[in-house]
Order: structure tokens, then C-alpha cells, then sequence
């Protein structure tokens, strides 16, 4: 409102206003123009909902006449006029959808998503036009095959070949009817990813457990209990409590709250999200995108979704991943049922005779930990307010690459929780520029991810910067408290941070290179996470967030000690989630499934243990059915081999080794896809890795 207001102030100003009859003109769209912004961030403050639309729909008739005029040439076609013009076209799209997909994760609304739905299947074709083109395809085609004799760097070689792997899964050797085919099969899975996203959406903010008896918080903090407080506020709920099934809300209520029934509703509720027969249960959306995904890998010549994912990764077989997964899966379910067998024993000492179920166990793991420890999980939550967590994330990252961080107020933002800084080099040239989001709000998907809104390239010898940024849903201020964060919290925000270096410090030339395999993406983010919980670290940044008391060393070492404690748990729950994607996507079959009995059957197959639910059930498992993780939910463990074992360097040269971050950032942090995988991480370690210290690491050895 106040935009529309401020532009019609200008028009009145304006010396000749040639049309008084007419109301006024809407302002221009921000797309159509260059950003004037500082670093060219997008004009949050002057985009509007009703610009998506038009800039989405001239971004890809401007990409169709950029591909038409490389398709259509005259001249014969080479790497420069082909592979790299193709490239370098799509900005207009590219500079849209950048901003729209990222505001439709974290600041949704009815209208964008009614847009989505709409984009969706519209993008889907438009990908389909450009690799199904025939005239493009020839072109590419007789590049790739004369490219024995280009002299080509190591960059264009390895984009020349990504180039000819992207026509050729996008269908480009199909027949006719294969093509076409294939087109309604993508237009279907776009529509159905969008629905699977929005129906999640929906049912996790929908559900509210609202307490009315002071009784029934017992057990919980008063941290805890004031959010409660704040949340029945907001929802006009005075005097009650409620808890929601957003992470910062759900998770510290079942480690504490001593109501056994109060814990079960909630519990079942969170599991429950997308399986209640009602109009936003995902349960036949997931399995015909499953349907749909085998449909579509038989169709380009592969077994299964997982083989056509897969061969893209560094695991490149089912085989290899179900032979990595299992090997783990043993001795967690042996760590686990010990595990098990103690929070029984704890909940026997509580005076309580029933059998340990799904909504016990973080309650009574928590006991354990104290019993155990002398750890009370909450009572860490002091020493790491938000503000000092980010600034020790930033510090770290400052000791290990030379970076600064510098807020920047004045940048637009596209909500005012948001904060962005300036991120230089040792040098004082400019990096990128950064963004945090950090806590949860109704049109915010769950979770934590970092993204880009612009990536990185080489233009005219220069480089172009990105603009990053980490979204999260940490726990929010409540009452007189900042927000104070779990140790899991803080791991999250440097494994975003991590995630976030990984663009910041990138120094891909072409576009077509951004991306590192599934699988190896998660190496930058997690080795972060190592740093978090150092005593060096902790010293510096975990502070009291009221008297400034540095976190007291037996503390820290409490922490260190307990480190390996509900591994078990977290390992079998973890695994189970990852199997069950990779039994969704090794489907052979393109007979539809019945979600609830498929389910059942994976996890009976695997001998799940009956207090235990895996950390993502398929009605809601947002990753595989709504993100980039099918078949590759199991990265996270496949890239905790590497971290383990990369890690290690600099536990044995020294935590902030200038030689081994400078190593890190040269050969794996600024190279994004530009080589394999194996190659750049072999150039960092001088060997490949080894599975041992992860093994370790989660006590499974
Ligand atoms: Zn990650």
C-alpha cells in the first residue's frame, strides 16, 4: 500500500501529467530493468506479487528467441557459439525465477502460490522446448562429436560434456512419441511436487495443541512455556498455551514436557501430517510421482529413477547406495535397542510400567543425558543467543578464510526479520552478498537451506558476485528472552553457513557449473558443523546472553563427552528415511502403489524398531517429493564420510591451519562443479576417503 502510494505522489509531481482521466499507472516492473540497488540485490520493497507473472512469461519468450537464434545460425556451429551461447542465455528467467522460487519457500502466500501452481508446469515445458529442440540438439551433437579436435580448458571440456549429458537425459535421443511422452510426464511431476509442497504447507500450520491447565506444562522451561504463551496470543488464544508442529515449538515439548498424553497427540499429530484422507493428504500425490519417475527413467533407457539420479552422483549405483546404507544399518540398530533398553530402565525409575514408545524417547533421552552427563540439553540454551551463535559461525569462517562480514541496514529485504551483510575477501575486494532468515513463520517451509538468488559466472572477464542466502527456523525470542538456541540449532546454522561459504567463495566461470553432485554437496556444510562444538570456538562465542559469562569449560567438556549419546537413535532414524527413499525410487514398475502399504513393507523389510519413526514418513517427506533429494536423501551420510575423514586434517595440522583452509577453499569451496568430485576432494586429502572415522564419530564401531 505504501508503494502504490508513494509512486502516485510521484505522478502528481510530475510537471505534465499527460493522462488526469486515467487512474494511475502502475509502477514498472522491477524485472524489466536493472537494479540500481547496492551490489544489484533484488528490489524487495518494489516487487509485487502481480509481477511475477508477465516477467516469467517474457523471461521465457526472451530465452526462446536467445535459443532460436543459436539453433537457427547460419554459422557452423562451435563450442563459442553454441555451448557457450547457451550458457549464457535464460538471464531475464533466470534473474525472476531466482527471486520468486526462493520467496515462495520462505515468505509464501495464497496469491504466489496460486502463481506456482500455474509456473510449475509452465517451466517444466519450457526446459522441455529448449532440450528437445532438434535444431539446438544437432548443434550441440556436432560439437560433441568433433571435440576431439577443440582445444578446450578443463572448464569448457567438462561444460561441453555436461551440456551433451543434460540433451541427452532431457530426452533429446527420443523418437517423437518418446517425446512427447515424456513432456506430459514432466509437466505432471512439476504440477504434483508444487501440491506435495503446498499440502504440507497447510497441514503443518494448521494444527495447534492448545493447553489450558498450568498442570500439563510441567516439566517444561520457562523458555519454553513463554513461547507457548506468545503463540496462543498470536492465535487469540489468551491465557492458554500452544504448541505448534514448527520445529522450535514441537521438539523442546517432547523432550520436556512430563504429560505422556500431551506428547502423544503431538507426536502423532507431526507424524500424521499428509495421511489424514482429507483434501491436502499427499499420500496418492507421492505415489504417482514415484509412478511417474520410473515411467520417466525407463523411457531414457534407465532401470529406475535411483539409476538415472544415481549415475549423476558419486555413488552412481542403487547398488552402491543400498550396500553403503546397509553396512551402517546393522550396528545402529544394535547402538539403538541399547539405547532403548536405558530409557526403559529410566522410565522403570520413574515410577512408570508401560512399553517406551515413539513419543517417549526424546523425553526420556533427555533424562538419560542428565543422568548420564550432568548435561541438561536446555539448560545450554543461555550460552548460545542467536546474535553470538551467527557471529561465531562468521568468526570462524573469518580465521579459516581471511573473510569479513559487514551488516548492511540499508539493503532492501523481503521481510524485516531478515538481516543481510557484505561478505569481502582477505584483500577487501568485494565477495557476495549474504542473507539470514533465521526463524520460523507460516509462509516459511519447514527446515533450513541455503540458496542463491544470484549464482556466480564470468562475463566479460569479470566476475560476477552472488547474492546468498540461509534460511532457518530456529527458535524465536519469548517473553524477555533473545532467542536462545539448541545445540542442534547451532549446528544447523553452521551447516547452513557452510553450505552458504560454498557460493560466497565460488569461482565457477560458467553457469553450467555451479553445482556440485548431490552427494558431495553436503561436504562443505557439514564440516562446518565440526567447528561449532570445539572448545576453541565454544570459548570464543558461546556466551551468557544476560551477564556475558563465557560458557564454563566443564561445560564444554560435558558437551564433547556426550557427543556420541542417542547416536544410535539419530543414525537409525536418519537411515531408515534414507531407505525408504531409495525403496520409493528403485521401483521397476510403473503400477501405482499404495503409499500406507509400501511404507509399511520398507520399513518391516528393514526390521524397524518399534519406538522409532524415521525422521521423514512419505506424506511428508518434503526432500524427495517437493525438493532435489530423490534417491539422494542418503547424501547426508555419503558426505559424512568425506567431512569425518576431511575433517581429520584439520584435527591433526591444526583446527585453523592457514595451508588447509587455504587447501579447502582452493579445491573444493570455489570450484562448485567444474570437476568431478572424487578428482577435487583427492587434490585436497591425497587420498580418497575412508569410512573409518565416521564410523567413530556416531559410536558405531
Ligand atoms: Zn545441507
Amino acid at each position: 500500500m505504501r508503494a502504490r502510494l508513494f509512486v502516485a505522489l510521484l505522478l502528481l509531481a510530475a510537471p505534465a501529467s499527460p493522462a488526469p482521466q486515467t487512474p494511475a499507472a502502475p509502477p514498472p516492473n522491477p524485472f524489466f530493468s536493472e537494479w540500481k540497488t547496492p551490489f544489484g540485490v533484488p528490489p524487495f520493497d518494489q516487487i509485487r506479487t502481480e509481477h511475477f507473472l508477465p516477467a516469467i512469461e517474457e523471461g521465457t519468450a526472451r530465452h526462446n528467441r536467445e535459443v532460436g537464434a543459436i539453433a537457427q545460425s547460419p554459422a557452423p556451429p562451435t563450442f563459442a557459439n553454441t555451448v557457450e551461447a547457451l550458457d549464457a542465455s535464460g538471464r531475464l528467467l533466470e534473474k525472476v525465477s531466482g527471486v520468486f522460487s526462493n520467496l515462495t519457500s520462505a515468505e509464501t502466500n495464497d496469491a504466489l502460490q496460486a502463481i506456482q501452481k500455474k509456473v510449475a508446469p509452465l517451466m517444466a515445458a519450457h526446459r522441455d522446448d529448449i532440450r528437445l529442440n532438434p535444431d539446438l540438439f544437432q548443434r550441440v551433437k556436432a560439437v560433441w562429436d568433433g571435440r576431439a579436435g577443440l582445444t578446450l580448458d578443463p572448464d569448457q571440456q567438462k561444460l561441453l560434456e555436461e551440456a551433451w549429458k543434460d540433451f541427452v537425459r532431457g530426452g533429446a535421443l527420443l523418437p517423437k512419441e518418446g517425446q512427447e511422452r515424456l513432456r506430459a510426464i514432466n509437466a505432471g511431476l512439476a504440477s504434483l511436487s508444487v501440491k506435495f509442497g503446498d499440502n504440507l504447507l497447510k497441514e503443518t500450520n494448521e494444527y495447534k495443541l492448545v493447553i489450558e491447565k498450568k498442570e500439563d506444562l510441567a516439566g517444561l522451561s520457562d523458555r519454553v512455556v513463554a513461547g507457548g504463551a506468545e503463540a496462543a496470543k498470536k492465535a487469540g488464544l489468551e491465557s492458554k498455551w500452544v504448541f505448534t508442529l514448527q520445529a522450535p515449538s514441537l521438539w523442546p515439548f517432547l523432550q520436556g514436557a512430563d504429560n505422556r498424553e500431551r506428547r502423544r497427540q503431538i507426536f502423532t499429530a507431526y507424524v500424521a501430517r499428509g495421511d489424514h484422507g482429507n483434501d491436502t493428504d499427499n499420500k496418492a500425490t507421492l505415489a504417482r510421482i514415484a509412478t511417474l519417475r520410473a515411467e520417466r527413467a525407463q523411457l531414457l533407457g534407465y532401470k529406475t529413477h535411483a539409476d538415472f539420479v544415481l549415475d549423476e552422483n558419486m555413488a552412481k549405483t542403487p547398488a552402491r547406495v543400498y550396500g553403503f546404507l546397509d553396512r551402517l544399518w546393522t550396528p545402529a540398530k544394535a547402538v539403538a535397542a541399547r539405547e532403548a533398553t536405558d530409557l526403559q530402565a529410566a522410565m522403570q525409575a520413574d515410577g512408570k510400567d508401560f512399553t517406551l514408545e515413539p513419543w517417549d524417547w526424546s523425553y526420556y533421552a533427555e533424562k538419560v543425558r542428565k543422568a548420564r552427563f550432568d548435561l541438561d540439553e536446555q539448560a545450554l540454551r543461555p550460552y548460545f543467543p542467536l546474535d553470538r551463535v551467527r557471529e561465531g559461525a562468521f568468526w570462524v569462517a573469518s580465521r579459516l578464510y581471511g573473510i569479513t562480514f559487514t551488516e548492511q541496514r540499508d539493503l532492501p529485504v523481503y521481510n524485516p526479520e531478515v538481516k543481510a551483510f557484505e561478505v569481502r575477501d582477505a584483500d577487501g575486494s568485494h565477495l557476495a552478498v549474504f542473507y539470514v532468515d533465521y526463524h520460523p513463520r507460516a509462509g516459511k517451509r519447514g527446515g533450513a537451506w541455503s540458496s542463491r538468488y544470484r549464482g556466480t559466472w564470468v562475463e566479460k572477464g569479470a566476475s560476477v558476485r552472488p547474492v546468498v542466502v540461509n534460511v532457518c527456523n530456529f527458535s524465536r525470542p519469548a517473553g524477555d528472552l533473545p532467542a536462545l538456541l539448541s545445540i542442534e540449532e547451532v549446528e544447523t546454522l553452521f551447516h547452513e553457513l557452510g553450505h552458504g561459504l560454498n557460493s560466497i567463495l565460488s569461482k565457477v566461470r560458467y553457469r553450467g557449473l555451479a553445482s556440485p553432485p548431490r552427494d558431495f554437496v553436503e561436504l562443505p556444510s557439514q564440516i562446518m558443523e565440526n567447528w561449532a562444538t570445539e572448545p576453541e570456538v565454544l570459548q570464543h562465542y558461546a556466551r551468557h546472553w544476560k551477564t556475558g559469562e563465557v560458557i564454563p569449560t566443564e561445560l564444554v567438556l560435558k558437551i564433547k563427552k556426550s557427543r556420541r549419546f542417542n547416536q544410535g537413535f539419530a543414525t537409525v532414524e536418519y537411515l531408515a528415511a534414507s531407505l525408504l527413499d531409495m525403496d520409493w525410487h528403485t521401483l521397476a514398475e510403473t503400477k501405482e502403489k499404495d503409499a500406507a502399504a509400501f511404507e509399511k513393507a520398507s520399513l518391516e523389510r528393514i526390521g524397524m524398531p518399534p519406538q522409532i519413526v524415521p525422521r521423514y514418513r512419505s506424506p511428508y517427506f518434503q526432500h524427495i517429493f517437493a525438493g532435489g533429494y530423490a534417491a539422494g536423501y542418503y547424501s547426508y551420510i555419503w558426505a559424512e564420510v568425506l567431512d569425518a575423514d576431511a575433517f581429520q586434517v584439520f584435527e591433526e595440522k591444526g583446527l585453523f591451519d592457514p595451508a588447509t583452509a587455504r587447501s579447502f577453499r582452493a579445491n573444493i569451496l570455489e570450484r562448485g562443479g567444474s570437476e568431478d568430485a572424487m578428482t577435487l576432494y583427492v587434490r585436497f586429502r591425497g587420498k580418497e576417503p575412508s569410512v573409518e572415522p565416521l564410523l567413530a564419530k556416531r559410536g558405531l564401531k
